[in-house]
């Protein structure tokens, strides 16, 4: 807890800091403990966690980095939050994210700028950058966040840290704010595979809450870690590599492509074969995932009128207490004095529902959503015959290490571009992993680069044994 209240102050990785609460909540723990009822506490007793603000929370507030949420206090914990709780775990905060989980740098938060805890001018990733940045400081263990087209492989990749996007339907999505429903995905942050494996078994599993989620049995992913005595042995003797040729190509900074590439020699020397695998739809992914996600956003966030949801602006019509409520809470202009930088908070938010409304407007329903809808059956067949020849599909998480602050909020279309690596993995609904692997130059001490591992469904177990060893 003092090492958070220390970083915080440059990091800004918390929305909403309970330290206070945490340090009730372990003085508790402690007594219960000193009385003899170890039994009594469950396996993460006193593991601090940090918790994106788009998952709801009961004793503190949920904005979903968005003003029209501020105030907010949610009825209920989210089912992965409370089964955390549950566990022992001690919810330290919420973390910062771009709004409702729409942008890739954490700048399109509606309250304050996260920085990159390995480069103070950069940015952390998003839209979980908070969680990450957290997770990196070493102002929690572990952390929740939601990835619906990269939003914790792209972030663990820009902090050096673990970053796990679990199967669709692995984690409940009961109390996680509704951004794409077919892609959004409840993710784990760890500082190890280990730390990582440990939560997801928590989270994890079926919940009346949420149809989606599976029944599918959960097991402990940290017991079934192997260490192994890597100098006399080829651990890894059987497992095909396939690394994704089109993630190496025009576009990717070259020290990302060596890090990646000494990554594949590190797995072959640990007794994989690697091949190169071609994915031909792999480029359309990203124009299919923005129409999509957009699409789905624009009919999810139309609950925040005013009047079911968040913050009034009162007035005598209906329809313009819905058009000033959205105006005003949505996308709203902040200054990051803390930075000495100014700009528009971009109107992210707003330029996604307009996109999601086009795109499923009559006359151009089928020239794009239903378009979309096609590459993104392309995009699962691709990746399904791939991962029949491969165990795990290899690529970088990120063309690039973490970029300045600024560098590209005003060029919304360069910021999706860094999503090519990320958005596939959500519309074919596989589980990745993100483990760092290498530094390219930058900052004081060099950049951190994350190597994504993707499986097939349900293959969370093999991801992590595999980054483990890796590890
Ligand atoms: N950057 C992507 C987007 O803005 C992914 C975000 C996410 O996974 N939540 O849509």
């Amino acid at each position: 807890l003092s090492r958070l209240r220390r970083t915080e102050p440059s990091v800004r990785s918390f929305i909403h800091v309970a330290d206070a609460a945490a340090e009730r909540e372990a003085e508790e723990l402690d007594r219960r403990i000193a009385s003899g009822k170890k039994d009594a506490v469950g396996p993460l007793a006193g593991v601090l966690v940090g918790v994106k603000d788009n998952l709801c929370t009961t004793n503190m507030p949920s904005t979903g980095g968005s003003r029209i949420l501020d105030g907010y206090r949610p009825a209920y914990d989210a089912t992965a939050v409370r089964r955390l709780r549950e566990a022992g775990a001690i919810v330290v905060g919420k973390t910062n994210l771009d709004e409702f989980g729409m942008g890739s740098t954490t700048e399109g938060s509606a309250f304050q700028v996260t920085t990159n805890p390995w480069d103070d001018s950069r940015v952390p990733g998003g839209s979980s950058g908070g969680s990450a940045s957290a997770v990196s400081a070493r102002q929690c263990v572990v952390s929740l966040g939601s990835d619906t087209g990269g939003s914790v492989r792209q972030p663990a990749s820009f902090c050096g840290v673990v970053g796990l996007k679990p199967t669709y339907g692995r984690v409940s999505r009961f109390g996680l704010m509704a951004y794409a429903s077919s892609l959004d995905v409840v993710g784990c942050f760890g500082s190890s595979v280990f730390d990582t494996a440990t939560i997801l078994s928590v989270v994890a599993g079926h919940d009346k809450m949420d149809s989606t989620s599976s029944s599918q049995d959960v097991p402990d992913y940290a017991s079934e870690l192997v260490s192994l005595d890597l100098l006399e042995s080829k651990p890894l003797n059987g497992l095909r590599v396939g690394i994704i040729q089109e993630t190496l190509g025009e576009g990717v900074d070259t020290g990302v492509v060596s890090s990646i590439k000494d990554a594949a020699s590190h797995l072959e020397r640990l007794g994989s074969v690697v091949e190169e695998v071609s994915l031909p739809s792999f480029s359309l992914g990203l124009p299919a995932y923005y129409i999509l996600a957009s699409s789905e956003a624009s009919s999810n966030l139309s609950r925040y009128d005013g009047i079911r949801y968040g913050s009034q602006v009162s007035a005598d019509d209906l329809n313009e207490i819905y058009g000033e409520s959205r105006a005003n809470g949505l996308g709203h202009e902040v200054q990051y004095s803390q930075l000495s930088i100014y700009y528009d908070h971009a109107p992210l938010v707003k330029m996604r529902i307009l996109m999601g409304t086009y795109a499923l407007s009559a006359g151009y329903y089928d020239a794009y959503y239903k378009r979309a809808q096609q590459v993104r059956t392309l995009v699962k067949e691709s990746f399904k015959g791939a991962l029949e020849r491969y165990d795990i599909l290899i690529s970088p998480a990120a063309p690039s290490a973490a970029y300045k602050i600024g560098e590209k909020i005003n060029d919304p279309l360069a910021m999706y571009a860094g999503d090519i690596m990320t958005v596939n993995v959500n519309l074919a609904g596989l589980p990745a992993l993100v483990v760092p692997c290498g530094f390219v130059e930058g900052g004081a001490v060099g950049l951190p680069v994350g190597l994504q591992m993707i499986g097939s469904p349900f293959s969370e177990g093999n991801l992590l044994r595999v980054g483990h060893i890796f590890e």
